[in-house]
């Protein structure tokens, strides 16, 4: 065969659509005023910039004052959670998930030391949590939720509905709202992210994890919505993300989100099809392995999966070395040996979590590829089994 580079790392970052690209081109050096200029060429950027954030909005079920651009996801996290707390000026309670993306987990955990009382949700083997947990889980002091919509590493898709619709219910009641963000970065252009529907007052995504540009997020802040800023500057995005808006990624992050959209089923179904072929294959093929999560609560494009008795690492290496990327856990854990926060969470068992790889994949993947990862895998799998003292000792019991 010769397929030779085969890219299954799509929940870390994904090629930028072609027609995104095009998209982008005239914002660097044609249209390359600054939006808050009043000439011509600042109103020209301006005019890209109000388009964007319009077809931002619409995608989203959101008004276009309620889209505010940031410089990425984390960006948009720390805006979220941050400013919520800078604008009650109090210190409180959060509620948050064990298994949430750095972004959120280090604010939070940097927010307890500076005095917050932070409740982190447990999760089950599925990587969810329990809407009955959460709302015990509520205090009167509580001023803010945050919990994402999907895991980067195993694909659980929460119940923000059904926490939306709690929490709801729990306002009537109070002073002051709690206010409930989900980090979408995972959802957004792969399964409807309907911002009413969900019912949330804040919203994070970024353009790089839907063949966007790296480098451009946005956040929703519903209208009425009391935040404060966390940076200070010039009066760009309503004062919540002072600097001279990037016009070209902005444009790039609308266009791949608008192709995602239309897309949006289409590529869902033909993704699911690549990972239960993948699935199936490595169940069928290897023995000792688990997969975490990917069942029904899960987005389609992520398989992750534990081969006990090797590590994650070498397994990463020896793909590579046939062309193939993948990841252990999360793009942002690796290069550290600490096992991933969200299979702990899950109560992986710690031997097999440390072998434990991600495959995740885009609407640029093929079967063909996917046939390739089944035809190098169990080789590679069983190679390193054989250098593995503990696999050794079992096969000799037998
Ligand atoms: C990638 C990711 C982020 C961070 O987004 P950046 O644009 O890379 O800062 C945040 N949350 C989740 C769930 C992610 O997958």
């Amino acid at each position: 065969m010769a397929i030779k580079r085969v890219y299954l790392d799509n929940g870390a970052t994904t090629p930028v659509n072609a027609e995104v690209v095009k998209e982008m081109q005239p914002y660097f050096s044609g249209v390359f005023g600054n939006a808050s200029s009043f000439h011509s060429f600042g109103r020209e950027s301006k005019t890209a910039l109000d388009k964007a954030r319009a077809k931002t909005a619409r995608l989203l079920n959101a008004e276009p004052d309620e889209i505010i651009f940031t410089g990425c996801g984390t960006e948009s996290d720390n805006i979220a959670i941050f400013g919520i707390l800078n604008a009650y000026g109090k210190k409180g309670h959060i509620i948050t998930t064990q298994i949430e993306h750095h972004a959120v987990l280090y604010s939070c955990r940097r927010l307890q030391k500076n005095g917050y009382d932070v409740t982190f949700l447990q999760v089950d083997k599925n990587g969810l949590i329990s809407a009955d947990d959460f709302k015990k889980a509520v205090k009167d002091d509580t001023l803010l939720v945050s919990i994402m919509h999907a895991n980067n590493e195993v694909g659980a898709i929460q119940p923000v509905k059904e926490i939306a619709e709690i929490l709801k219910e729990i306002n009537k009641n109070r002073k002051d709202r709690i206010y409930f963000h989900t980090d979408a970065v995972q959802t957004a252009g792969k399964i409807p992210v309907d911002v009413k529907d969900l019912g949330v007052d804040l919203l994070s995504l970024s353009a790089h994890k839907f063949y966007g540009p790296k480098g451009v997020g946005a956040l929703y802040v519903k209208k009425g919505v009391n935040i404060a800023p966390v940076m200070y500057g010039g009066h760009h995005e309503n004062g919540l993300r002072p600097g001279t808006e990037n016009i070209a990624y902005i444009t790039g992050l609308a266009k791949a989100l608008e192709i995602s959209c239309a897309d949006l089923k289409a590529n869902d179904e033909k993704i699911l099809s690549l990972r239960e072929k993948l699935k199936k294959g490595i169940l069928e093929k290897i023995p000792e392995v688990t997969v975490n999560s990917s069942g029904e609560n899960a987005v389609s494009g992520i398989l992750n999966v534990s081969f006990k008795y090797i590590e994650g690492e070498s397994l990463l290496l020896k793909l590579d070395m046939k062309g193939i990327a993948v990841s252990t856990g999360s793009a942002c854990a690796s290069g550290s040996s600490e096992p991933s926060h969200v299979l702990s969470a899950m109560c992986v068992d710690p031997v097999a979590a440390q072998g434990t790889v991600r495959f995740s994949f885009g609407c640029q993947n093929t079967v063909e590829e996917t046939d390739y990862v089944l035809e190098v895998l169990p080789g590679i799998v069983e190679d390193l089994r054989r250098m593995s003292p503990v696999w050794n000792k079992r096969q000799t019991e037998e």
